[in-house]
């Protein structure tokens, strides 16, 4: 068993916690979810302005249209922000071993404070830092078949 505190990477999504019922998105969700299914990072944007939005919401922030497509980016980025968690939030989280994990913000390169809440895979702990250039991969969590999570690993 690995004690808390040892470092080791994330190579996978987490298993056992919550995960979106695809049958269940509003509608405004739904290009995301289905954009992952395919291996492909959609982001919403405003057909009127095209400010880039994430999380998706049903009206543009910026100018109010309800209009939106949604684009595919490149799944570049970097990490804004991160923690590394090394107590158990959940019960999967324990009984599966799966500490350390961390949640990392990442800042796409497409536009200014557009970011997503991921996980970084294939890097220890302490060898994340706020800057490191990362690019997205797709992994379905284990025991999945219908979700598809847009994850980063080190570029
Ligand atoms: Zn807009």
């Amino acid at each position: 068993m690995t004690e808390p505190g040892h470092t080791r990477p994330m190579t996978g999504p987490l298993e056992g916690i919550p995960l979106p019922d695809l049958e269940a998105l509003p509608d405004y969700e739904e290009g995301f979810w289905q954009g992952a299914l395919s291996h492909v990072l959609r982001i919403q944007q405003c057909a009127e302005c095209l400010v880039f939005r994430h999380l998706p919401t049903p009206m543009c922030p910026h100018c109010h249209s309800t209009s939106y497509s949604w684009t595919a980016v490149s799944g570049q980025g970097e990490v804004y922000s991160f923690v590394v968690v090394r107590h158990p939030v959940h019960l999967a989280i324990r009984e599966k071993n799966q500490l350390p994990y961390n949640i990392a913000v990442i800042q796409l390169e497409e536009q200014d404070g557009l970011r997503i809440c991921t996980n970084v895979l294939n890097v220890a702990p302490e060898e994340i830092f706020i800057g490191m250039p990362v690019q997205v991969t797709f992994m379905v969590p284990a025991g999945q078949q219908e979700v598809v999570l847009p994850l980063f690993v080190p570029a």
